[in-house]
C-alpha cells in the first residue's frame, strides 16, 4: 500500500452513486437470504411479514423489511444454543469472540463473531483509520482497559492490518499511560471525548505535563457524540495539539462510518460495507434527502454470525446537502450521530437532545469539561438542573460566565434551568461512556 494514497479503498470509496447503489441492493439480497436461510429467529420475523428472499428486488423491496430491535434480541437470547439463541447463523464451534453491549438500556445483549467476522471489524477500522492519515509509521496507544466491550478492539486489529505499531495501554492507570505516551513517542491514540479530556487533566494536573507538548497528532474517538460536538472537539485539540476525528461504531452493527481529515462537519458512511436508511420516527417513511432528522436503520452486509439487517438502531442522524471535499462519494451524515431517539425527550414540552447541552456547556471559556444534568418532576412541570464547574482562574468572572451560560441555553435549546456552580473536579468523573444526562421524571 503506497503511503500517501488517500484511501483505503480507493475503488469502493470513490465508486459512482448508482454502482454503489447496484452493489448495496447485491450485497443487500445476499445478507437477506443468509439470515433467512440461518436464523430461525430472522426466518419467523421475514414468514409473519410475508417476506422473502426472491421479494427483495429493488431498494424500495428493502425498505419494506422488517426492522429488529435490541429488545427483541433480548428476548430470545440465553437460550440454545447457549447464550445467543435463535439469531445464530454458524454452529457454536465456529464463534471466536464474545462482546456485549454496554446495557445502557437495560439487560445487555450478547454478540457472537467468528473470525471470518473479527477479520471483517478490522476491515471495518482500516477504512476509519486510514482517512484520518494513520500510516504504517504510526505508533498508536490504546488507552482502554480491553474486556468484554467491543470498543477499541477493533480499532486495535485495524491499526495493526494497515500496518501500525500498535501499544495495548490496557490496565494501566491514567499517569502511567500518559508516561507510556511520552516514554515511547506514541503519535495515535483512541479514546472516547470523556476519556481524551480527562487524560489531559490528568497530565497537567498530577504530572505537570502539557498534553500539547507530547508527540499525539491524531486522536480517533468512539462511544459518545463528543468529537462530533465543535466545542468539544476544539477542547480535545487544543489541550492536545492533535487533531481529533470521530467514528461512529455500536457493538451490533460494526463500525459504520468515519470523519475523514478533511474535517468537513459530517461523517462518512462506509456505503460499501453498511446500508444506512433514515427513517422519520413519525410517519414510519424513509427519509432520503438532506436536513430532515430521522433514526437510523441499518443492515451490516457482511457479518454473518449474528447478522445485523435493517437494526433500528435509534441513533438520530440526518443526510448533509454538501459533498466532502476529500473526494469520497460516501454520503456524509451532518454533525456526526445527534443523539438517540429514546435520549431526545420533550422537556416542557420542548424537544431537548442532551448533546445540545454539552455543545453549550464546552463553548463557554472559564467552565470545566465536566457537566451534569437532571431532569424532575415538580408538581405539573419538569425542573432542569444543570450543574458546571468553575476553573479556578474563572472565579472573578462567575457573573459574566453565568450570563453567557444562559443566553447561549436559552439560545441553544429554548429552555430555562437551574444552574448549580461546583469547584473544578466536585462534580464525578467517567473513564468509559459518561452518564451526564439524568431523567428522574418516570421514577417519581
Ligand atoms: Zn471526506
Amino acid at each position: 500500500m503506497i503511503d500517501t494514497q488517500p484511501f483505503w479503498n480507493p475503488l469502493l470509496e470513490t465508486l459512482d452513486r448508482e454502482k454503489l447503489q447496484q452493489l448495496q441492493l447485491r450485497k443487500f439480497q445476499r445478507i437477506f437470504k443468509w439470515a433467512y436461510d440461518h436464523s430461525r429467529f430472522h426466518r419467523a420475523l421475514y414468514d409473519r411479514a410475508g417476506i422473502t428472499p426472491a421479494d427483495i428486488r429493488s431498494q424500495d423491496d428493502i425498505h419494506r423489511v422488517p426492522t429488529v430491535e435490541k429488545s427483541m434480541m433480548r428476548d430470545i437470547q440465553r437460550k440454545d444454543p447457549f447464550p445467543y439463541g435463535d439469531a445464530l447463523c454458524v454452529p457454536l464451534e465456529e464463534v471466536t469472540e464474545f462482546r456485549q453491549t454496554s446495557g445502557t438500556t437495560g439487560q445487555p445483549v450478547y454478540q457472537p463473531d467468528t473470525w471470518q467476522d473479527w477479520e471483517w471489524w478490522a476491515e471495518c477500522w482500516a477504512y476509519i483509520l486510514w482517512a484520518q492519515g494513520y500510516r504504517p509509521r504510526d505508533r498508536v496507544f490504546i488507552p482502554f482497559g480491553y474486556n468484554i466491550f467491543v470498543a477499541f478492539w477493533a480499532g486495535h486489529y485495524g491499526a495493526e492490518k494497515i500496518g501500525c505499531e500498535v501499544v495495548p495501554g490496557g490496565v494501566l492507570d491514567t499517569a502511567s499511560r500518559i508516561l507510556k505516551i511520552q516514554e515511547l513517542k506514541a503519535t495515535a491514540m483512541m479514546a472516547t471525548p470523556t476519556y481524551v479530556l480527562g487524560m489531559a487533566d490528568a497530565a497537567r494536573n498530577q504530572l505537570g505535563i502539557d498534553p500539547a507538548i507530547l508527540s499525539i497528532d491524531k486522536i480517533t474517538c468512539a462511544g459518545e457524540c463528543g468529537a462530533s460536538i465543535s466545542s468539544t472537539k476544539y477542547r480535545m485539540e487544543s489541550a492536545w495539539g492533535a487533531k481529533v476525528y470521530d467514528h461512529a461504531g455500536a457493538t451490533e452493527i460494526g463500525a459504520w462510518s468515519y470523519e475523514c481529515q478533511a474535517q468537513s462537519g459530517g461523517l462518512h458512511v462506509n456505503e460499501g460495507m453498511f446500508l444506512v436508511e433514515i427513517q422519520d420516527v413519525d410517519t414510519g417513511k424513509i427519509i432520503t434527502e438532506p436536513g430532515r432528522r430521522g433514526k437510523m436503520i441499518i443492515t451490516a452486509f457482511d457479518r454473518i454470525a449474528q447478522p445485523c439487517v435493517r437494526f433500528d438502531s435509534k441513533d438520530v442522524i440526518e443526510w448533509a446537502d454538501y459533498d466532502c471535499p476529500c473526494g469520497r462519494t460516501y454520503r456524509l451524515i451532518k454533525g456526526g450521530v445527534l443523539g438517540r431517539s429514546d435520549d431526545i425527550t420533550k422537556v416542557k414540552g420542548v424537544l431537548l437532545s442532551p448533546s445540545a447541552i454539552e455543545e453549550v456547556v464546552r463553548g463557554v471559556q472559564g467552565l470545566g469539561n465536566e457537566y451534569e444534568v437532571v431532569v424532575e418532576k415538580q408538581g405539573d412541570t419538569d425542573r432542569i438542573t444543570l450543574k458546571v464547574e468553575f476553573v479556578p482562574e474563572a472565579e472573578t468572572r462567575r457573573t459574566d460566565i453565568e450570563r453567557e451560560l444562559v443566553d447561549q441555553l436559552r439560545l441553544k435549546t429554548n429552555l430555562r434551568y437551574d444552574l448549580q456552580f461546583f469547584s473544578l473536579g466536585a462534580l464525578p468523573r467517567y473513564e468509559v461512556k459518561a452518564r451526564r444526562f439524568k431523567d428522574m421524571r418516570a421514577k417519581s
